[in-house]
């Protein structure tokens, strides 16, 4: 064969081959790991001084023995089978043995067994190779044990805790949050509860490694099949861990997860609603109640106006014939007594009701007077059809009066269905943003308002209800009065087919009053 055509590895073969024995004896002597060499049986032929700085055992006192001398003698038997089978196939073997050094401790091994065969495939040695991993064992079981304990307690802990990695995906989670998951029918919680919290799966996380990106946000999840929403206080920060590839050993890269925890507070947010809707039934009463009065107080001096003035007339005209009339004189007196009880009564009104002016959300205002109204609709058998505007602006506005109108309008619908023999008994209240503005429409399946009827029934003092009591016929008239306290107009919608439909526009105002 021309030499030129030898492969390239023939030299470094060569080269391998001339080395000395003793090159490898000093290599083995010199190695930082724990070298056994052994006959067929187990018995130790050579051992380096590594051996016997983990073992304790000199070359003197170890060749010659068996390797067994340094086990510890608990080491399950099926390792010994499982290790023996494997070798005497001829393959290595690699695994953990728990050995005891000559002074009695005992270590963990990390042991490789390779058979060593002659040239006709025999085994007639082992090599064996170990380093003591006492203190990495320990380490990682510290590591183990931490993860389990970390574990448990984020799996029983009442908090929804999910992990996610850069593209939003969920890559750990803990009990609750799969609990969840279940009862969201398998939808996951977290990208609902980012959206609620108004937060995009596209925002670019600006803050720093352990840094809140919202905190103590409520967010409020609905699903079909849930009788009420259910209410989260949910908070996320942003976390980093070191990237464990290889390729980062050197250059340490870092990994950005988000880390989203939420508590349920559906009952807690049940309490404080409850305690709303009790403080907003008191106010309203107490409004009804000044109401009320004024009402009362005004209808009374509105009746006693009208003799009055007569009597005021035909004194003038007595006044005119005879001065000295004593009729007249008595008349006169009688006059200035009413006027005078007149103003009394005047005096007694109560004011109407301070109140500051601020954004309200007209939506939540009509959910108050349905959660107030419930009770009586439901007495009613009255079939409520809600249908507010997803997304309606707020108004600046006067939230009491408001409510009191809303309720009042509410009210009048359920006294007009609630009649003795009444089939049709439903209420529609839709909301509803317009260009520049908000439309309110609470329409009723009751008797309706005649059409002649329609522009006086907001003139106060005028009711389509016999019987007094109650109904002096200034609910309308006090409705139109807030509507237009708003710049808003209320009418009776011509246009609606049976029953009654109340039509209030709202314009939306600036803080300084103008048109926004
Ligand atoms: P057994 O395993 O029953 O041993 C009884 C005897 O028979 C021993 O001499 C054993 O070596 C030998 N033997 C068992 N099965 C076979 C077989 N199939 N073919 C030939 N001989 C067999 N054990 C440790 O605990 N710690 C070590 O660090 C360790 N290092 C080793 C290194 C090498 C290179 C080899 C080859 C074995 C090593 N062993 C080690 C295994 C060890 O030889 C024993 O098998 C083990 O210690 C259990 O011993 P035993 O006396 O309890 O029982």
């Amino acid at each position: 064969m021309n030499p030129e055509s030898k492969p390239s590895a023939a030299p470094e073969a060569m080269q391998q081959t001339a080395l000395d024995s003793s090159v490898f004896r000093e290599t083995l002597e010199q190695a930082d790991v724990a070298v056994s060499i052994t006959d067929g049986k187990a018995n130790i032929l050579y051992v380096n001084p590594a051996f016997t700085r983990v073992t304790g055992y000199s070359a003197e006192d170890a060749v010659g023995r068996n390797q067994s001398l340094i086990s510890n003698k608990t080491t399950p038997r099926t390792v010994y089978t499982s290790l023996w089978r494997k070798i005497t196939n001829g393959q290595s073997w690699s695994g953990r043995l728990v050995n005891r050094r000559r002074d009695g401790t005992p270590y963990l091994a990390d042991l490789t067994i390779t058979p060593v065969q002659d040239a006709s495939g025999v085994t007639v040695n082992y090599l064996g190779m170990h380093r003591d991993i006492t203190l990495l064992h320990e380490l990682e079981c510290q590591v183990r044990n931490q993860k389990a304990l970390i574990e448990s307690v984020v799996d029983t802990a009442p908090v929804l805790i999910a992990l996610l990695d850069a593209n939003r995906r969920v890559v750990l989670d803990n009990h609750a949050y799969k609990k969840l998951m279940a009862d969201l029918g398998m939808q996951e919680p977290a990208q609902q509860i980012l959206a609620a919290a108004g937060f995009a799966s596209t925002t670019l996380i600006e803050e720093e490694p352990g840094e809140f990106i919202f905190h103590d946000r409520e967010v409020c999840l609905e699903r079909s099949g849930w009788a009420t929403p259910r209410w989260f206080s949910c908070s996320l920060v942003s976390v980093e861990e070191d990237d464990a590839t290889a390729d980062a050993f050197f250059v340490r890269q870092r990994r950005r997860y988000l880390l989203l925890t939420a508590i349920e507070i559906t009952n807690l947010r049940a309490e404080q609603e409850k305690s709303r809707m009790a403080a907003l039934r008191a106010v309203l009463a107490e409004a009804e109640r000044i109401d009320g009065l004024r009402e009362s107080l005004s209808a009374a001096i509105y009746q006693l106006e009208g003799p009055i003035n007569v009597i005021s007339s035909a004194v003038a005209m007595l006044a005119r014939r005879s001065q000295s009339e004593p009729m007249a004189q008595a008349l006169a007196d009688a006059v200035a007594a009413g006027q005078a009880a007149l103003e009394n009564l005047r005096s007694e009104i109560p004011p109407a009701r301070f109140e500051e002016r601020e954004a309200v959300s007209v939506n939540e205002l009509l959910r108050d007077v349905l959660e107030l109204s419930t009770r009586s609709l439901l007495a009613a058998g009255i079939v409520v059809n809600w249908t507010p505007a997803s997304r309606l602006p707020s108004l600046l506005g006067y939230p009491n009066r408001l409510r009191t109108m809303f309720k009042a309008l509410v009210d009048n619908a359920l006294e007009a269905m609630n009649v003795k023999g009444w089939r049709e008994r439903e209420l529609h209240l839709s909301t509803r943003a317009t260009r520049g503005g908000i439309e309110v429409l609470i329409e009723d399946s009751g008797p309706g308002i005649p059409a002649e009827l329609r522009l006086r029934a907001f003139e106060p003092f005028f009711s389509t209800k016999k019987g007094g009591g109650r109904h002096l016929g200034t609910g309308l008239s006090a409705a139109q009065q807030t509507a237009n306290d708003h710049g808003g107009l209320i009418e009776i919608d011509e246009a609606a087919g049976r029953g009654c439909r109340i039509r209030l526009s709202f314009p939306l105002r600036n803080s300084d009053g103008g048109l926004a």
